[in-house]
């Protein structure tokens, strides 16, 4: 048995089977969807599955209810838009970059083009088609919205030459020029370092160091411990609109697709549009308000998507939240204690319990 035999990440022709059907998770790396593309996702989720398209915590899309012979129909849809460039390598496109690159002042450099780099480097070496599915890339342009995602190869601009790129604690500057071949070769160094099962650099005894050795890299740099957050509103020349729970309506889809420009999904359940696009999101439930309770608001699937939910976690999101304030922490409701897709970091902790809810520990009863 191959090591990528027993990764249950899923893909497009990999799905999860979840208990409301198959479920596809289809990669953007850096977030970045054009409005064609776009619209065969949403073309796609209406013809094939539930209807909804669900934004993740790697700024990539998910397709649930999937039919068992549907993701044949799906990925032959998905090559045609250029979102499949390589079938053996379409779980291991995992490439944030940080959404608001090149668009507004704070942006040191615009990385979403080293993305597009790292992603035709990784495509176009076969052996990379067996990373897990889970090692993640990312590139912040200097901001540090970027820095708690837990990325195995994190590079974050420190100005037009340069990179630092770190794997750990530590960082050696690379300059751009050079970004792109060496995060790949990270990534080959990891996968000749791996001595069993480590899903992930962090999971490898003296990772850091052995691979950083092999590639003759010497990461000798504090990294900067500066971060921020992306909020709902305008930044520049960009609009930051969060989509309530991540899980965009067909009628929501619509009105993105319809824009007619490149999309950038986010890491945090939104969508940055051009500035001037603001105007024709009115009245389909997007939010742009960054003092709005559903900033950072995060559900697990819950009922009826998954078998060991204990709630209808989304359905009880969408009851409450609109009554809250909004919280400084993140918020992530868990159908079971696994609280799948909970933020890095501290979050305000909604875990169903069978009869109600704990929140922090501390229980609520039922809402
Ligand atoms: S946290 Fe539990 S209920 Fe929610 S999706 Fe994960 S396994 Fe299912």
């Amino acid at each position: 048995m191959s090591r990528t035999q027993t990764d249950r990440c899923p893909g497009v022709l990999a799905v999860h089977q979840a208990a409301d059907g198959g479920l596809a998770r289809v990669r953007l790396p850096g977030g970045v969807v054009r409005a064609d593309q776009f619209d065969v996702l949403r073309t796609a989720a209406a013809d094939l599955g539930d209807g909804r398209l669900e934004l993740t915590s790697r700024a990539n899309v998910q397709i649930r209810g999937l039919a068992p012979d549907a993701p044949i129909e799906l990925s032959q849809r998905l090559f045609e838009a250029g979102l499949l460039p390589s079938m053996p390598h379409e779980r291991v496109r995992n490439i944030l970059a940080s959404p608001l690159s090149g668009l507004d002042p704070d942006s040191r450099y615009d990385v979403l083009p080293v993305a597009a780099a790292v992603d035709r480097e990784l495509c176009a070496r076969p052996g990379l088609a067996e990373l897990p599915g889970r090692f993640l890339f990312a590139l912040d342009d200097g901001r540090g919205d970027l820095a708690g995602v837990r990325a195995d190869v994190f590079v974050r601009a420190v100005d037009e030459r340069e990179g630092l790129l770190s794997l750990g604690a530590r960082g050696v500057r690379v300059g751009w020029s050079d970004v792109a071949e060496v995060m790949v070769a990270t990534a080959e160094a990891f996968l000749q370092e791996r001595e069993g099962q480590e899903w992930r650099i962090a999971e490898l005894d003296r990772g850091e160091e052995r691979i950083l050795d092999r590639l003759g890299l010497q990461a000798t740099e504090e990294l900067p411990t500066a971060v921020s957050t992306v909020a709902a509103g305008k930044h520049g020349a960009a609009l930051v609109v969060t989509v309530p729970l991540g899980s965009l309506s067909q009628e929501q889809s619509a009105v993105l697709a319809h824009l007619g420009q490149d999309l950038r999904v986010t890491p945090w359940r939104s969508v940055v549009v051009p500035a001037e696009a603001g105007a024709g999101l009115d009245g389909v439930g997007f939010v742009t308000d960054p003092e709005s309770a559903w900033n950072g608001v995060t559900a697990c699937a819950g009922q009826p998507g998954c078998a060991k939910a204990l709630a209808d976690v989304r359905a009880d999101a969408r009851r409450v939240t609109p009554r809250l304030p909004r919280h400084e922490r993140p918020m992530h409701w868990s159908g079971c204690e696994r609280r799948c897709g909970k933020p890095a970091g501290e979050f305000v902790d909604v875990l169903a319990v069978g009869n109600g809810y704990v929140i922090d520990g501390e229980r609520m009863g039922t809402w």
